[in-house]
């Protein structure tokens, strides 16, 4: 029997593209093998590529002037890449630190040049995003970095920070696709798929082509983004399988109708639990009402044994993956794209049960 599966990711993927998947898997369409099993230079595996290409173009509205890549290494190799091809200009670049995920890029950039933190909210368990004044930015920095979405805390910037000439470099690995967002206002967009696109093991990178060849050779060929550019992200083989099922699961988006919807669902199943958790007795969000995320919501009870107790009940009901991050503790339910509006009202039914349970001291 399937569950309701609120993992942070790897994270569900829709029923559908599981089953098209699966309907595909020995043998794909009239190519007589599986997809795992073709050449990436094939002409049946290049429709695949430059289909799931195409998809996202459409789906995010991506300009001309942007390359899309297919990567390995996950988000977290991006930490790495952005500074080695970016921190080439005045070596600096300015940071709002959200995270662990955004401490980590912070981590990492410092080993090419001078990371510079505009603003931390970690004082007080990243449960917000900071505030920062315009003027605090470094008009000669190489590039702006934040961490759009905040997987474990559950916040997101409503608005981009305005760094005029200065290219936004953003993590969107866990808000992808969630809402409509405009791509102009980026330099580079980076998110590894199993949040909210799909299997592990691809990571998408949306670039605007001017930051494409800002360092020399000299760096290592797999990590330079020139390299991938221009081979169509095919300098050596990409992770065939997964650009497949990325490709199944944009379609999916489109058959949903678009952007739009997506949102549409998105904000109804977040608010079903906000709502919930702005009135109940037992549980609270986490996160500063102001910044909440779309996708991944904490919350608690206060109350460390009644959290496990509640994560175990829950559970046994077919409603897994909510403990929260051990940074946080608590709860955490991560709503994706994936996640039917009928998860979550399973999810607030059993909270609602539980709390009364709790309250007649049943519990
Ligand atoms: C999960 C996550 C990462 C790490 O992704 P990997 O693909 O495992 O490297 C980075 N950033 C954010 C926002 C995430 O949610």
């Amino acid at each position: 029997m399937r569950v309701y599966n609120f993992s942070a990711g790897p994270a569900v993927l829709p029923l559908e593209v599981l089953e098209k998947a699966q309907s595909e898997f020995v043998c794909f369409q009239d190519s007589g093998m599986s997809v795992m099993e073709m050449s990436h230079r094939s002409k049946a595996y290049s429709q695949i590529i430059e289909g799931t290409e195409a998809k996202l173009r459409q789906l995010m509205q991506i300009p001309d002037t942007y390359k899309v890549l297919f990567l390995q290494g996950g988000a977290s190799l991006q930490f790495t890449m952005v500074p080695m091809n970016l921190m080439t200009g005045s070596k600096k670049a300015d940071f709002i630190d959200t995270g662990v995920w955004s401490s980590k890029a912070i981590k990492e950039a410092k080993k090419f040049g001078k990371a510079n933190v505009i603003a931390s909210s970690k004082a007080d368990t990243y449960s917000y995003i900071p505030t920062y004044k315009k003027e605090q930015f470094d008009k000669e920095a190489d590039y702006v970095y934040i961490c759009q979405n905040n997987t474990i805390y559950g916040t997101k910037f409503n608005t981009l920070p305005n760094t005029g000439n200065v290219p936004l470099v953003a993590d969107l690995s866990s808000c992808i696709l969630s809402e409509k967002m405009d791509v102009n206002r980026y330099g580079i967009i980076f998110a590894g798929a199993q949040k909210n696109l799909g299997p592990a093991g691809v990571t998408v990178v949306i670039i605007r082509e001017d930051l494409i060849g800002r360092v020399d050779e000299s760096i290592p060929t797999m990590l330079n983004y020139k390299t991938h550019a221009a081979n169509d992200s095919m300098f050596n083989t990409p992770p065939t399988y997964a650009i497949y099922m990325l490709g199944l699961v944009l379609e999916w988006m489109l058959a949903q109708g678009g952007i739009e919807v997506i949102e549409k669902k998105n904000k109804e199943k977040a608010s079903i639990l906000y709502d919930y958790l702005d009135t109940s007795k037992l549980f609270r969000g986490t996160a500063a009402k102001e910044d909440r995320s779309l996708m991944n919501i904490p919350f608690v009870t206060g109350d460390e044994t009644l959290d496990a107790a509640f994560v175990k009940a829950a559970t046994a009901k077919g409603l897994v993956n909510l403990k929260g991050h051990r940074s946080v503790g608590g709860m955490r339910a991560s709503i994706y794209n994936a996640m039917p509006i009928d998860g979550v009202k399973a999810l607030v039914d059993f909270m609602k049960q539980f709390e009364r349970q709790h309250e007649e001291g049943i519990l």
